[in-house]
């Protein structure tokens, strides 16, 4: 069983328009809090990363903001965070992120968020690291993401087995408790253990 004390989510800088993606948000940063693990996200106060952050703080959670310094300026870094490190740049931050996180939980989003989630899937892919990687697909979200990756897999330009590391789920505890049970995949062939 894999020991998640912290996981990295992805989510949007913005609030949207969806009630609901916002209370999961809000009930996903609780329940880390509750279950003590530790919230690594991209320290914004703003949109969906805002309310999950804050709703963890709430709930004496710890919190771990990673920012880039450019963005730092932008006056939307969440200073009441229990941890705020500055990266040099998006490249650091990402690796900071992972190195951080025991998994990763990808909420609903936009460029920045997808390109996050694609990113670490794709360092899973190559075997560059063997952490779970859930996918909160709240009220439906991203049905025409995962209807288009079937289709990748369709054409033969995605392999089920790499499609199989994505765990998809509509609900959080649910979601937690198959990124728990997650089992390592093998790394492929091709790649030194040294790599990974
Ligand atoms: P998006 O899904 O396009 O809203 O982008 C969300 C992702 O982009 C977040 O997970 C952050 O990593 C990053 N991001 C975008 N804007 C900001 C911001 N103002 N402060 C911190 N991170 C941001």
């Amino acid at each position: 069983m894999n020991d998640l004390k912290a996981i990295a989510v992805f989510c949007a800088s913005s609030e949207g328009n969806d009630t609901k993606i916002i209370s999961e948000a809000e009930t996903l940063g609780k329940t880390l809090a509750n279950e003590n693990i530790t919230l690594v996200y991209g320290a914004a106060k703003i949109g969906i990363m805002g309310k999950i952050a804050q709703a963890s703080l709430d709930n004496h959670g710890k919190v771990i903001g990673v920012i880039p310094e450019f963005l730092k300026l932008k006056e939307v870094v969440h200073l009441g965070l229990t941890e705020l490190i500055t990266t040099d740049n998006m490249h650091e931050r990402k690796l900071k992120m992972h190195e951080l996180s025991d998994g990763f939980i990808t909420l609903p989003g936009g460029f920045g968020t997808l390109e996050e989630l694609f990113e670490i899937i794709t360092w899973a892919q190559l075997g560059l690291h063997q952490k779970p990687i859930g996918l909160l697909n709240i009220n439906g979200f991203y049905n025409d993401l995962i209807s288009m990756l079937e289709t990748m897999v369709a054409k033969g330009l995605l392999k089920m087995a790499n499609f199989k590391l994505l765990i998809v789920e509509d609900d959080i505890n649910r979601l937690l408790d198959k990124m728990r049970h997650y089992k390592r995949q093998p790394v492929p062939k091709w790649l030194k253990a040294d790599r990974t």
